[in-house]
């Protein structure tokens, strides 16, 4: 099911689970402001998760309510995350999906970072 991204944040969602310790992930890199970790059901052979620390719904909730040190905290730990994995030099995506017609499905930002193997076209046709 996606999600309304406007909606107000539901601290019972996977990731706040996942942030708080309760629900087990495979984290690959954690610092004040993000979390990384591979996703459940990669569909690539690199698939992570990278979120905020911090209670944001969605990129637009982000980009509204967050402070300078968390966005700018989040957005320098995606680019060390994919350096760090070895992503730069062939290449990756980085999408995040926002609201229903994003495809959004759990209610806590996430940027996907896709990499391993050519990804092929942006979006499904
Ligand atoms: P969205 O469609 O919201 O952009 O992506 C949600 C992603 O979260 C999906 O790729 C899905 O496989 C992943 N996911 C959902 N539940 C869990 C979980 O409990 N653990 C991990 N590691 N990934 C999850």
């Amino acid at each position: 099911m996606t999600i309304d991204a406007t909606q107000p944040y539901d601290d019972t969602n996977i990731f706040a689970k996942i942030l708080r310790g309760e629900i087990p992930n495979k984290t690959v890199y954690e610092d004040e402001y993000a979390l990384a970790f591979h996703d459940i059901a990669p569909q690539a052979p690199v698939h992570i998760l990278v979120i905020p620390k911090g209670a944001y719904v969605s990129w637009d909730d982000f980009s509204a309510r967050a402070s300078e040190a968390e966005i700018a905290g989040f957005v320098r730990a995606v680019g060390h995350i994919a350096r760090e994995q070895g992503l730069v030099e062939p290449g990756y995506r980085l999408l995040a999906n926002v609201g229903d017609h994003g495809g959004q499905e759990v209610p806590h930002l996430h940027v996907h970072l896709f990499g391993g193997q050519p990804l092929g076209p942006m979006l499904a046709r």
